[in-house]
């Protein structure tokens, strides 16, 4: 049919905790339109979906693009997912549970809609348009609040059965280490994620050992953000920058053990905390990774910081959703 023929461009949604961002591509992934919002959590599950329509008329309208032109939508979403049925089982950020997002949003548009892991989608975006392109395998880190984890093997986002995987964060560092919010102990994301690393960095602070962060940001969790670590670690605070590369060889361990298994070419690393600090955090966890890694698998990996920052998922997303309907 002929509107099928013109249905060339394509739409990539970010779902995220704290705000949403819709992206509208034409058929060679360039922005045509885009809006951002503020994702309210606990407004519940219509309130949200309406938002989300809303978001997606105003970045068409930007665009100039009807939906009767939209081949489809990719959508990177928070929390496990249920991939074949399109569910979002949980997102504690928005206070949904077993949300059957897909149906929800298709029925909502009237166009083909694909859900994914927003780390997936992240890291599918650095594959097709940034730091991982013509990679064989590639490995992506991500850490947050949490420590997220991806795997684009020969083009294809590696998952289980019917839900996403990948969670590098809960990959044990150390045996019998601190609890992690999952309820296991010595994770990854117990001993490296942001939080945790922000958290040490207070205690630094209060001792009178970070006299640059106790300036800018006193001790407040809320406020020792990505910036604020970067900045006083800058500034001279030695013992953030202690705590920092600490953490970050965690991950590079983890990186390592993980590469013994699937040998990747790539390995990204992004998120806030790897875009404040890149040089630092590819240093440490490719001397962490060393570490762990056999030795032939040495110099077979490089370990390259994102390309896309915010755009990663938007594009990833709907590039995605190209490949599954469109199967390019
Ligand atoms: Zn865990």
């Amino acid at each position: 049919m002929a509107e099928k023929e013109e249905s060339k461009h394509w739409l990539g949604f970010d779902l995220g905790g704290t705000k949403m961002q819709v992206k509208v591509f034409d058929e060679h992934f360039q922005t045509l339109g885009k809006e951002r919002r503020k994702t309210k959590a606990n407004e519940g599950v219509s309130a949200g979906v309406k938002r989300i329509v809303e978001t997606v008329r105003i970045a068409l309208e930007e665009a100039g693009v009807s939906l009767a032109a939209i081949g489809g939508m990719g959508m990177g979403v928070p929390g496990p997912l249920n991939l074949e049925a399109g569910i979002l089982e949980l997102a504690p950020n928005l206070g949904w549970e077993k949300v059957p997002l897909r149906d929800l949003m298709e029925k909502e548009l009237g166009i083909p809609v694909v859900i994914g892991n927003d780390v997936d989608m992240g890291l599918y975006g650095e594959y097709q348009f940034g730091a991982a392109q013509e990679s064989r395998c590639a490995l992506g880190i991500f850490p947050g609040t949490g420590i997220g984890g991806a795997c684009i093997y020969e083009g294809q986002i590696l998952r289980g059965k019917t839900a996403s995987c990948f969670e590098i964060g809960h990959v044990q560092a150390i045996p019998n280490g601190p609890l992690c919010g999952c309820g296991k102990k010595g994770c990854l994301e117990a001993v490296a994620s942001r939080l945790v690393t922000a958290a040490a960095a207070a205690a630094a602070a209060c001792r009178g050992d970070a006299p640059h962060l106790m300036q800018k940001a006193g001790t407040d969790l809320t406020n020792i953000r990505s910036g604020a670590l970067a900045e006083s670690i800058a500034a001279g605070d030695v013992e953030i920058e202690n705590i920092v590369r600490l953490a970050a060889g965690h991950m590079g361990r983890v990186v390592g053990s993980v590469i013994n298994l699937l040998a990747p070419d790539t390995v990204v690393l992004g998120g806030g905390l790897i875009e404040a600090m890149p040089d630092l955090h590819a240093e440490e966890i490719r001397k962490g990774s060393l570490e762990t890694v056999l030795s032939s698998f040495e110099g077979s990996y490089h370990v390259v910081t994102a390309a896309l920052g915010d755009d990663a998922a938007t594009m990833g997303a709907a590039a995605w959703a190209k490949q599954l309907l469109k199967g390019t």
